[in-house]
């Protein structure tokens, strides 16, 4: 009989002092680092000694309050750790995302790495770069699947608080605080345990959206009056910040998280995007609704993916070329 995917991780996990690294994908959003953080402290509290976490790269500061964050090795700041921690690594887990490709710098060190390499994961179309793949794209959240992979392995019991708060933080910034990608009854029973165990939704909430800086929100300010661009006959709005203009807000990272989504709420919208110039590279983030499919635009023309409501990807191309084809793609319907 086929093992169920619960038995298979179990069997990944018996050894408690192995050597755990747990992996995010690169500029980690609250899906990531949540899940990661929980996956940490659960494992933690269940007596395993040797887990890490390694993110590709920073993240945003609104990010920072969750428990064990200190404990998070940034591989772009720590280079040597990071990097041993995956090739000496038993067992790579890797959160939020379902290819190498996606680890940044770490892809190379990930694919040589002769650790066992299980992913937990709600994006589609899973590459086959893993031992061990738990993948639903029907869920909410990472944190919302992980949930569920943590309750079979030893029972709803054992998810303590802290747990509790770090995976609240990924579902709640995965469904931009239960508005999207979140109409199962299922996610709303796991946030009801979460609460149970403690979870102040409320303060969650205050800590990751009303924590902004005010360059920050001058910056969001500056995009919504000064920056938003519309093309009613593509139902489109898209926002672009050029490397000078961040400067001018004294830019952090973080500090265009959210941003994108603005443009979805003006009537008729169906396709929001957000272009940040980088310094060898455009940064792009995508939102849409209903059956509009950003993750194919993401990876047709953007070097990109995601989920079909929210993808991201990257341009090789000046900022002002850039837009002239996403103008061009978006009035011709080219996705
Ligand atoms: P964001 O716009 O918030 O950076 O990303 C939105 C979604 O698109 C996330 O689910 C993220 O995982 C995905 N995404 C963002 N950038 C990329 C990229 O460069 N490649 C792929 N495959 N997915 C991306
Ligand atoms: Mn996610």
């Amino acid at each position: 009989m086929e093992l169920t995917r619960i038995d298979r991780l179990k069997n990944f996990l018996q050894d408690k002092n192995q050597l755990i690294t747990i992996v995010v994908h690169a500029n980690p959003d609250g899906d990531a680092i949540g899940s990661a953080l929980g996956l940490y402290a659960w494992m933690t509290e269940q007596g395993f000694s040797r887990v890490y976490v390694v993110a590709p790269n920073p993240y945003a500061s609104f990010l920072h309050w969750m428990p064990g964050n200190d404990q998070v090795i940034v591989a772009e700041e720590e280079k040597d750790k990071g990097l041993r921690l995956i090739s000496t690594a038993r067992l790579l887990i890797c959160l939020d995302f379902n290819g190498m490709g996606r680890t940044a710098g770490l892809e190379e060190h990930m694919r040589a790495s002769e650790a066992a390499k299980i992913m937990i994961d709600h994006h589609p179309d899973p590459e086959n770069d893993f031992d061990l793949m738990i993948s639903d794209t029907k869920v909410s959240s990472t944190a919302e699947l992980l949930y569920e992979c943590l309750a079979g392995l030893s029972d709803q019991e054992a998810i303590s608080l802290t747990v509790a708060q770090c995976l609240y933080a990924g579902i709640v910034t995965d469904t931009g605080s239960f508005s999207y990608g979140c109409n199962n009854p299922r996610t709303y029973e796991i946030v009801a345990r979460l609460i149970e165990k403690g979870v102040d939704g409320a303060k969650i909430q205050r800590l990751i959206y009303s924590t902004y800086s005010e360059d920050r929100m001058r910056l969001l300010g500056f995009c919504l009056s000064e920056k938003l661009k519309v093309i009613p006959e593509a139902n489109t709005a898209y926002i672009s910040l050029s490397e000078s203009e961040l400067l001018r807000f004294n830019h952090k990272e973080g500090d265009t998280e959210g941003i994108v989504n603005y443009g979805l709420s003006i009537e008729n919208i169906k396709l929001a995007a957000l272009f940040t110039e980088k310094e060898d590279h455009v940064k792009i983030s995508l939102r849409s609704t209903g059956d509009l499919d950003a993750n194919m635009l993401a990876r047709n023309h953007f070097n990109g993916g995601g989920h079909k409501n929210a993808a991201g990807g990257k341009s090789f191309a000046s900022l002002e070329d850039t837009l002239a084809d996403f103008e061009s793609l978006v009035k011709n319907e080219r996705f």
